[in-house]
């Protein structure tokens, strides 16, 4: 799957519409649209990139900023203090539904491990 027909990339370039909780130059953080926590944001890097897998030395500023964002989205959400999980899955056996690579930023309540 390429950017033209990748949902994320169609969100970055506002195509379709999601609810965005705070953004930057390099990244965008939405609301997921089945949440599995009272708190569930995405953080998705403008660029497109499949996955953590298909990082590489060009990539580490991207990188860095993705787990930056993370811990703000947290603090925007009101989790910074009572926990939170950040997650991405890598592949479809690994539960990656998305081939763009985004990370999910979920709290609000207890979470268990390991996961499923
Ligand atoms: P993953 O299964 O780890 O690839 O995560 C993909 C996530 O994207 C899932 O949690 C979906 O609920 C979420 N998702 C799919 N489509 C949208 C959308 N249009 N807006 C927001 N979240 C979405």
């Amino acid at each position: 799957m390429g950017m033209d027909d990748c949902l994320f990339c169609s969100i970055v370039r506002g195509e379709i519409p999601a609810d965005i909780v705070a953004e930057g130059e390099s990244w965008l953080a939405f609301r997921d649209i089945q949440p599995q926590a009272p708190v569930h944001v995405l953080v998705i890097p403008r660029e497109h990139v499949e996955g953590v897998g298909s990082l590489d030395a060009e990539h580490a500023a991207l990188a860095a900023d993705m787990l930056l964002a993370a811990a703000e989205v947290a603090r925007i959400e009101g989790v910074a203090q009572s926990g939170y999980r950040v997650v991405t899955n890598v592949g479809e056996r690994a539960g990656q539904s998305v081939f763009h690579l985004h990370v999910h930023v979920l709290g609000g309540r207890r979470m268990r491990w390991p996961p499923g």
